[in-house]
């Protein structure tokens, strides 16, 4: 008991409280936000081991991320455009 690690959250956003994730990077469940995207605070073994996988899964994220966003652009662009030439 006592033993409050801090657990990495990849996708943890502090700017946006629906971001935060219920469980660590290791799957502990999280209490009073004792996770952190930033790794140098992480102090918890079993998320400090799944770094390198957690960086390839959070690449994956914003990879699609950036795929979503640029079909949303081209979407408003095509919007845009309809309406111009009405
Ligand atoms: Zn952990």
């Amino acid at each position: 008991m006592g033993n409050l690690a801090t657990h990495y959250d990849p996708f943890s956003n502090p700017n946006d409280d629906e971001t935060f994730s219920d469980y660590g990077y290791c799957g502990t469940y999280i209490i009073d936000g004792n996770s952190t995207g930033d790794k140098d605070l992480v102090c918890c073994k079993k998320c400090i081991k799944k770094f390198k996988q957690a960086d390839a899964e959070l690449q994956q994220a914003r990879n699609s991320q950036l795929k979503d966003m640029q079909g949303f652009v081209d979407f408003m662009e095509k919007e845009l455009t309809i309406k111009e030439e009405k």
